[in-house]
């Protein structure tokens, strides 16, 4: 079973980097070490792992589905009533002692408390970057679930572009895109991000009340969560006919997502992906218009390593998925953003966005 083997995994990376105990919360790293995650809440629910052994505390209201989600992995169970520190001394007393401990850094923060009162460690670290060494090589499964979502997240951005029109709210548009991938049996929707005229000038915008109008150029980024894999793809709807400096800008950003696309391959590192987009939007003139990072890895979280940025050094390789997606974006105006998932193949990169890349113009 691929889990038992990814536990394994960690358990020989904490021997390597002397570390005695890792705990995790019900985030995407304990799905990725169990393949299950009781559902989160603020009720402790804590997966030990120490070199040697394994070991979880669990409420009672989720024991007997965690057993049946686990195959004999030594669960404790706690009551409402009794709280959960007896439980968690009870889990710790069993296994060596945490000098050395790394923490889930999306777990809960009350989560750590506990587990500090409980463990008294000497040292804390973040489990992140043994679980990167483990999580950004996807295996071929993993690779097939990602391309799945993405072609989940193309009919959602289909549904989305068809919204558009006049008079019609952002909000209105990101539903489209929402119904769409529940429909599809999407377990969740992580974002719906409808940035209008103006408003697209901000990355991150929040889909709200304004209304499309005539003019408009409007950044659509939408992804959701399919089988526990996430999907996160941008494109661009135009209402009525683009200006020449629109298309300008929409050009010179698809030229910058091509090229970084194609220079995508094992051996290659991070900082030259990006630099490749960065160099065509600094040629085009738009270098201080162009304010993030070309793109994020992407997999049970929608941004995980690798980080495709200036100054990451780290080489890509075979089973990497992460996202392209230059952008330039111009103050009280308008922003340009497109956004493709590419996988790093045995020789290349393979895109599992299908979106077509041309501008959907609407009249
Ligand atoms: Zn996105
Ligand atoms: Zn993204």
């Amino acid at each position: 079973m691929e889990s038992e083997d990814r536990l394994k995994r960690l358990q020989a990376y904490m021997a390597e980097e002397g570390v005695d105990l890792a705990a995790f919360g019900p985030t995407a790293n304990m799905r990725y070490l169990l393949d299950f995650t009781p559902h989160p809440d603020e009720r402790l629910c804590l997966l030990l792992v120490a070199q040697e052994a394994v070991c979880m505390v669990v409420p009672s209201l989720n024991a007997e589905q965690t057993a049946a989600h686990t195959h004999g992995l030594e669960l404790i169970a706690w009551k409402d009533a009794d709280g959960p520190m007896q439980a968690l001394r009870q889990a710790l007393d069993g296994l060596p002692e945490a000098r050395c401990l790394a923490v889930d850094g999306a777990m809960r923060a009350d989560f750590l408390l506990h587990l500090q009162e409980a463990a008294s460690p000497q040292e804390a670290q973040p489990a992140g970057p043994m679980l990167a060494r483990l999580r950004q090589y996807k295996s071929a499964a993993e690779v097939e679930a990602a391309a799945r979502a993405a072609v989940q997240a193309d009919q959602a951005m289909q549904a989305a572009a068809d919204a558009c029109q006049p008079g019609v709210t952002e909000a209105q548009v990101a539903w489209a895109a929402e119904e769409a991938f529940r429909l599809d049996g999407a377990e969740e929707v992580c974002f719906t991000l409808v940035a209008s005229g103006p408003n697209g000038a901000y990355p991150h915008h929040h889909s709200g009340d304004r209304l499309l109008q005539d003019g408009d150029a409007i950044i659509i980024d939408i992804g959701a969560s399919l089988r526990g894999y996430k999907s996160d793809i941008t494109r661009m709807v135009f209402l009525g006919r683009p200006p020449s400096e629109f298309m300008q800008a929409y050009e010179a950003v698809l030229e910058a997502n091509k090229r970084a696309r194609a220079a995508v391959r094992p051996g290659v590192t991070a900082h030259q992906v990006d630099r490749v987009a960065r160099q065509t939007l600094e040629a085009a003139g738009y270098a201080e218009y162009f304010v993030h990072r070309t793109g994020h890895g992407l997999g049970l979280e929608v941004h995980e390593p690798p980080w495709i940025m200036a100054g990451n050094e780290q080489v890509l390789e075979e089973g990497m998925i992460f996202s392209v997606e230059p952008g330039v974006y111009f103050p009280g105006r308008f922003g340009v953003r497109i956004e493709d998932i590419m996988v790093v193949t045995e020789s290349g990169g393979r895109n599992l966005t299908g979106f077509d890349h041309q501008l959907v113009i609407k009249r």
